[in-house]
């Protein structure tokens, strides 16, 4: 075991930290930008894009650095200490190392290349208004007809939809009753496919949602939505294996944000308690009630660093999707519960301050809260692991 940042994660921190510098001065402004005004924020994407960083996933004969998922896992960390991580930065990687796995040399030929120039977003559409938790669920239809799959459903909470080129549709194409019927398995019909978000058969209607900020949320209505057929990623029929190459690099990448999140949040905190005297002289930082709360959210930040980098190299390594799986769940949970922690113990140490938008920890506790829920809740994690490493009984 190596616990050293290799290069390439080195060089994919340092140009985040170079994004972040240049930011540096102009951060007040961009939060509100983001968390008042609800804007993505384009010129954060176009800096990302010129560092290379959308650029890690892809390998350099498309165009890309080729670092890997474990670089951009460690640049997200550097970005998200800096609150300047946003949600198509995660989707569209996630969606492009599916394309990557499982997509035609065709399709990665097309795709690939504009993704690590910065000049394709990807949101991600798996759930449905009855299938979230159980994405098997699914009843969004792709019905091919010659060239074309025309599409027909609702996809729901899908994020920056708005703002991006393509959206990765998780649909089905066989039914569940025809499934049923055949007597086939409920992971098999279901495909997936590169859906332009501007097709006429297209709807997006805004969602009033909080906790991701800079993306908002869409319902998305598919009417007869065409989508060519060689714009599907990979085998027809077999999209629930694919599927992997994309929801396990999304909970490794949302684990990494969580944990510049936490890094964030402590450092606020600690700033605060080392300036804020309330009785004498000693900064209530000197308090030991407020110190070990802090403290036992830094010894968290290095377990659930280091599972998220487990992770990610595991990813990388090309194991197997279902052990990736079981790294990647637990990463997240770690991360996410421990951004919640992280949350509450700083406005726990900020007093009133706490609840001041200008302080900038309240707004984050959202956040933070919808890391436990998305992209997929802690109780589903905790069933996984009961499942699968406890091989215990499933009752659902
Ligand atoms: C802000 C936001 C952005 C999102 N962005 C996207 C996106 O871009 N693309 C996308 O596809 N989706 C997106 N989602 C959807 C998100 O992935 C789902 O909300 C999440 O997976 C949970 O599904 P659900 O909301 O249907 O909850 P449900 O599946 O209805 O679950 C409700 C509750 O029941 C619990 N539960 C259900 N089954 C079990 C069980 N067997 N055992 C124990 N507990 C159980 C769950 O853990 C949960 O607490 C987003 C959601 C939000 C809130």
């Amino acid at each position: 075991m190596d616990f050293a940042y290799d290069d390439a994660q080195g060089m994919a921190r340092q140009a985040a930290e170079q994004v972040v510098r240049r930011f540096q001065p102009r951060l007040d402004e961009i939060w509100d930008e983001v968390f008042q005004h609800h804007r993505f924020p384009t010129e954060i994407w176009d800096a990302l894009s010129e560092a290379g960083l959308h650029g890690c996933v892809v390998p350099e004969e498309y165009g890309g650095t080729g670092l890997g998922l474990s670089a951009l896992t460690a640049a997200v960390e550097v970005l998200g200490r800096a609150g300047l991580v946003n949600a198509l930065v995660i989707l569209t990687a996630m969606d492009a190392l599916c394309v990557l796995r499982n997509g035609s040399d065709d399709l990665k030929g097309r795709i690939l290349p504009e993704v690590a120039a910065g000049r394709m977003k990807i949101a991600f559409a798996l759930t449905e208004p009855d299938a979230g938790s159980n994405a098997f669920r699914i009843s969004t239809f792709a019905r091919r007809d010659g060239d074309v799959y025309r599409v027909t459903g609702q996809k729901t909470y899908i994020s920056g939809i708005d703002e991006a080129d393509r959206a990765l549709l998780v649909c089905r194409t066989i039914s569940a009753d025809d499934l049923k019927a055949q007597g086939l398995p409920k992971a098999y019909g279901m495909t997936l496919l590169l859906l332009d978000p501007k097709d006429p058969g297209v709807t997006l209607r805004p969602m009033p949602m909080r906790g991701i900020e800079g993306a908002r949320q869409f319902t998305v209505h598919l009417d007869g939505a065409a989508v060519p057929v060689c714009d599907r990623i990979g085998e027809e029929h077999q999209g629930a294996v694919a599927l992997f190459n994309t929801l396990n690099p999304e909970r490794i990448l949302a684990s990494a944000a969580a944990c510049g999140m936490v890094q964030y949040l402590l450092d606020r905190a600690c700033r605060y308690a080392r300036e804020r005297s309330v009785f004498g002289k000693s900064p209530i930082g000197a308090y030991q009630s407020v110190q070990h709360p802090l403290a036992e959210v830094r010894i968290g930040l290095d377990a659930a660093r280091l599972l998220t980098q487990r992770a990610a190299w595991a990813f990388d390594r090309g194991l197997d999707p279902h052990e990736v799986g079981q790294y990647a769940n637990m990463a997240k949970l770690t991360a996410a519960d421990l951004a919640v922690q992280a949350a509450d113990r700083a406005i726990e140490t900020l007093g009133g301050a706490g609840f001041s938008e200008e302080y900038r920890v309240i707004q984050l506790w959202e956040t933070a809260r919808l890391l436990k829920t998305a992209p997929v809740t802690r109780e589903l994690i905790l069933n996984f692991v009961a499942e699968h490493l406890l091989e215990l009984p499933r009752s659902y």
